[in-house]
């Protein structure tokens, strides 16, 4: 199942245009399917190659869930967080777990905080739906 935009609210939409502009549209595809790996409600996939895909389970759908995972899109094309891949070249497993928890940590809170400057509600919701990535 395809996204449908005109269902889409102002402020959603508005975020969607955003984030396809600095990217070819042909780039982002929207799967209205389950996360195919794990137990998750909606996830974004990025290639490393600039092609991102997100999934979101249909019967799970809301704004709110949609604009996060845009929202982690948004970041990774535009670079606008830093993002820690590890500590450095011969770290071992504790300083690359951390790494990938810093990052997480990291863009949650600022996925959060945009949604609120955006007008994107539904935090509380979300704070129920676990396993949101
Ligand atoms: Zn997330």
């Amino acid at each position: 199942m395809e996204l449908h935009k005109e269902n889409l609210s102002d402020e959603v939409l508005k975020l969607y245009e955003e984030t396809i502009k600095n990217l070819d549209s042909e780039r982002l595809h929207v799967i209205m399917e389950k996360p195919r790996i794990g137990n998750a409600t909606a996830q974004y996939i990025h290639d490393g190659k600039g092609n991102f895909k997100i999934y979101i389970t249909p019967e799970s759908y809301s704004d709110y869930i949609f604009s996060h995972e845009l929202l982690h899109v948004y970041i990774t094309a535009n670079g606008i967080l830093p993002i820690l891949t590890s500590f450095d070249k011969n770290a071992d497993e504790t300083s690359k777990s951390l790494a990938i928890l810093l990052n997480d940590i990291i863009q949650h809170k600022w996925i959060m905080n945009e949604q609120r400057r955006r007008n994107i509600l539904g935090e509380k919701n979300f704070l129920n739906l676990s396993l949101l990535i």
